[in-house]
């Protein structure tokens, strides 16, 4: 069955003349979860062989674990808080990775008493602490990957180089541990699928290196998902018949276009005056904004007045300031339309590393989270999820 998707923005047009005639300010989100369902069968589509397991550090909100939770993915945590809420929401131990390389000593062992067995590390002093808290683990040995060809690197801080894994794997021998397979993460915002195929290849070496005492049977291709060209490398070097089961942490391929953000102008200041050839004068429009803006790049998100908007128009080169006293709160230089108090902007595309990022700095609300989803979605994951608006 093909899912009628809501439009969530009919929903803020809705929302925005009641808030704004209550006078609210609070920015909110509207998340739809028909976009998560999508997003899935997309997914079993293109990776057949490769179950997700969904990054919760992403978004961690509750409808979007419950809805893929129905939808049967598993859960990559990266903390003993994260493994709690899952469990909370019903998913059980063995659909849960502990995908963080370099884990509290307290949370290797809450693992253990959960029996969350699936871990990543990469270096020793890991896997003595592993040894202490959970001797018992299923252990992914991540190794760093060319991460040129993302916008968020994480091969910096994460993942054994190749030249250290061999003496990584005896070590966890000596321990008598039990290591299952290779782990990776090409850093997330990846623009070229051509980054998974070398990962997939170095991962195929350390396969090749046929370890005495252990049996890899297991590849994490981590997140960053584009997913370009993967499937033909997976073929290449690890084929169906290989025995090897593929899994993958994807965070933002799930939520990142489902969620836009309504953003309240509530205060605006003239700066200074360009000469009429220049179109117009600068303005500064303070927004209720969560900050987290600041640390993804501007091309990722474009902002928009919620009210309609004529060609003829002028615009001015704005300045968009988050409501803060800190100054390194500047969310982004943009041309915009003129805009008043009271007026909303919407961002799409905002439902990866926001929400998790908000912050109530300075006492400014974090922003509201609203739901929106068909009634066919609802009922077929048997959702139990409170504040859902249907589209
Ligand atoms: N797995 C790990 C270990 C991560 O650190 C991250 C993101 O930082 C993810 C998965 C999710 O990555 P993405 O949202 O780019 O798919």
């Amino acid at each position: 069955m093909k899912p009628q998707l809501p439009w969530g923005r009919l929903y803020i047009t809705k929302l925005i003349p009641n808030n704004y005639l209550q006078g609210s300010e609070v920015p909110f989100y509207v998340g739809n979860l028909d976009s998560v369902f999508e997003k899935h069968q997309k997914w079993q589509t293109l990776l057949p062989r490769v179950t997700p397991f969904y990054a919760v550090k992403c978004n961690n909100n509750l409808a979007v674990l419950r809805t893929l939770s129905a939808l049967g993915t598993g859960f990559d945590c990266a903390s003993k808080r994260e493994i709690e809420m899952v469990m909370s929401i019903g998913v059980t131990p063995d659909k849960i990775i502990y995908a963080h390389t370099t884990k509290p000593q307290s949370h290797i062992r809450y693992a253990c008493t959960q029996g969350v067995d699936m871990m990543t590390f990469d270096n020793e002093e890991e896997l003595l602490k592993i040894t202490r808290g959970h001797p018992n683990a299923k252990l992914l040995l991540r190794i760093a990957v060319d991460d040129s060809k993302s916008q968020v690197k994480l091969s910096t801080k994460f993942g054994a180089t190749l030249g250290t894994v061999g003496s990584l794997l005896k070590r966890a021998h000596e321990l008598d541990l039990d290591v299952k397979g290779v782990s990776f993460h090409v850093g997330s915002l990846c623009t070229d699928g051509v980054a998974y195929r070398w990962a997939i290849e170095e991962a195929h070496h350390v396969f090749e290196q046929r370890l005495i005492g252990f049996h890899l049977d297991l590849l994490d291709i981590g997140g960053g998902f584009s997913g370009h060209g993967l499937e033909m490398a997976l073929d290449e070097f690890f084929p169906a018949d290989s025995g090897v089961r593929v899994i993958a942490e994807p965070g933002r391929y799930f939520v990142d276009s489902a969620f836009t953000l309504a953003l309240n102008v509530f205060a605006r200041k003239k700066v200074w005056s360009l000469p009429i050839s220049q179109k117009g004068s600068s303005k500064e429009l303070l927004l209720s904004c969560v900050w987290s803006f600041k640390i993804y790049p501007d091309t990722l998100f474009s902002l928009r007045p919620h009210r309609s908007v004529e060609s003829t128009e002028p615009r001015y080169q704005s300045v968009i300031w988050g409501p803060t006293c800190d100054s390194a709160d500047r969310i982004m230089d943009v041309w915009m339309p003129e805009l008043n108090i009271g007026d909303w902007i919407l961002v799409d595309n905002v439902g990866a590393y926001t929400i998790p990022m908000s912050t109530d700095f300075n006492g400014f609300e974090k922003p509201t989270i609203y739901l929106v989803v068909t009634p066919q979605i609802w009922k077929m994951l048997n959702l139990k999820v409170s504040n859902l608006r249907f589209g």
